[in-house]
């Protein structure tokens, strides 16, 4: 009886779409299959959202792109386009919870301001198959956010395409990271951060961008999460302090916060805190974590929608125009700066937070080896892999005709040694370069540098770079001691 009195006296509330784990009180996460009805509910009650599906699971599981805009999605020039994922990794729960928590806030009236400058992307759940077992991969046992550079995944195919169709300036990568693991455990302390925030590392994205991002943004945001209760620190994988170095994020550009931030986006991977003994544990508080994240990114972009613009405006444009001749750095290494880094702790005993002094800090990023940028790179028309991947990566690729000042570089892999990546040894081939005379143009295809993706695809296809195709089991083959390497250079005279 008192139930019905409470659902007759608010007729407004009842109606508006109450996310499912609201209804159950964050005790079950949200099934794919109620969170179809749920997005389809979110769609009907608000003219600033259209629901599309933006492509299918491996098992064939609708993917779906919330598109929240006041006029037609990417057509007001003057408007700033946002992207943010959730849920790549389908053990990573809070982050769809934080997005549906916050798709349900942005349909609010007092929230359409946001729209007046904002169209906004919002992909709860980049991988419905893992998220249904409660596992990291998806259902080709792929780790998704290793899958920016070979694009193999039809989920990040999709993330790619839409991001590839409104080329955002802003986007977001949501996670979670698992802080309980066994020599933290021996260690006696772990870290015990709500949610933590990570900007792009790897050298070649535009030193502005990650200016504004760590000391703009990041000041911004964690003083966004303190203000509405929540513990916040900059992301930084590795240690304990006593076994190994503390660093930033990885350099890599395999996954989603750097996949985009090479292309000169203002982008950012965050992570909220798993639960210690159960996906459940605790699941309220870091959806709303997460939810603020997202929400406090929507407010900064809001506030700061010209500085950004121009910026990242300008900055792609150095990608697409930048001179021939350019260095590129394809082999990296984290190194210290003197700085030292206090990280607040909790005792895995106790209980009690602690402040820790990590000396062997690492957050500067620097190249170890370089090469100059190309006018472009020949792939075989034989190997339709390599065209392939291009095709995958919405790369420009023309047919060739060389010009009088150009020359045709080729790598001669003379030995195949191995370098430290991230604590992993990976391959280091050795190379001589040679200038190929007798060349049939029309055995290749070119793919030109002077594109938006200009370092991703020297990144990708030179051999000594630490994070190209021939580091994934599917490209190795291209890389054969005491032969040719496949893909030629394109160089001025
Ligand atoms: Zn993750």
């Amino acid at each position: 009886m008192l139930l019905m009195f409470i659902a007759l006296s608010l007729p407004i509330l009842s109606q508006e779409p109450v996310p499912p784990a609201i209804k159950r009180n964050f005790t079950v996460v949200t099934a794919y299959e109620e969170l179809v009805p749920f997005l389809q509910s979110l769609d009907e009650h608000s003219d600033m959202l259209t629901v599309n599906i933006i492509g299918q699971s491996v098992k064939g599981k609708n993917l779906y792109g919330l598109m929240f805009s006041s006029s037609r999605f990417g057509k007001d020039r003057s408007k700033i386009r946002v992207l943010i994922f959730a849920q790549q990794h389908g053990n990573e729960q809070s982050g769809k919870e934080g997005a549906l928590l916050l798709a349900s806030e942005l349909i609010k009236p007092e929230n359409r301001y946001l729209f007046d400058k904002i169209d906004l992307a919002l992909v709860p759940q980049v991988n419905p198959d893992g998220a249904e077992y409660n596992q990291r991969p998806n259902a080709h046992t792929m780790d998704l956010n290793r899958n920016h550079v070979i694009l193999t995944e039809p989920e990040i195919q999709a993330v790619h395409a839409l991001f590839n169709e409104y080329l955002f300036e802003v986007t977001l990568d949501v996670h979670e990271y698992f802080p309980y693991g066994e020599t933290w455990e021996e260690y006696g302390y772990r870290k015990n951060f709500d949610v933590t925030i990570g900007s792009v590392t790897n050298p070649n994205v535009s030193g502005k961008i990650k200016d504004l991002s760590d000391n703009h943004y990041l000041p911004y945001i964690f003083n966004y999460w303190t203000k509405r209760g929540f513990s916040s620190f900059v992301y930084c994988p590795g240690g304990p302090p006593k076994l190994s170095y503390i660093r930033h994020s990885t350099f890599d550009i395999n996954d989603g916060r750097q996949s985009l931030g090479i292309q000169n986006t203002f982008s950012f991977i965050q992570e909220g805190m798993n639960g210690t003994d159960s996906f459940l544990e605790n699941l309220r508080h870091r959806s709303e974590g997460q939810m603020a994240g997202m929400r406090g990114l929507l407010e900064y972009v809001y506030l700061n929608i010209d500085k950004i613009k121009t910026l990242v405006a300008s900055e792609r444009k150095k990608l697409i125009s930048g001179p021939v001749g350019q260095e590129v750095s394809i082999q990296s290494e984290h190194v210290a700066n003197g700085q030292k880094l206090s990280i607040p702790l909790v005792n895995y005993k106790t209980g009690t937070d602690t402040t820790v002094i990590v000396n062997d800090y690492r957050p500067v990023v620097r190249s170890i080896h370089d090469v100059t940028r190309p006018v472009g790179y020949l792939i075989p028309r034989q190997s339709a892999e390599l065209a392939e991947w291009a095709k995958r990566q919405y790369l420009t690729i023309t047919t060739f005709e060389p010009k009088r000042n150009h020359t045709i570089e080729q790598y001669l892999i003379t030995a195949i040694d191995s370098i430290d990546f991230e604590r992993d040894t990976i391959v280091n081939p050795q190379v001589e370069v040679r200038e190929i005379i007798n060349f049939r143009s029309s055995d290749y295809w070119f793919i030109p540098a002077n594109q938006l993706k200009c370092n991703l695809i020297v990144l990708a296809l030179e051999p000594k770079s630490m994070l190209g195709l021939i580091t994934y089991p599917q490209y190795a083959h291209l890389l054969k001691k005491g032969e040719n390497y496949p893909v030629l250079r394109v160089v001025p005279k």
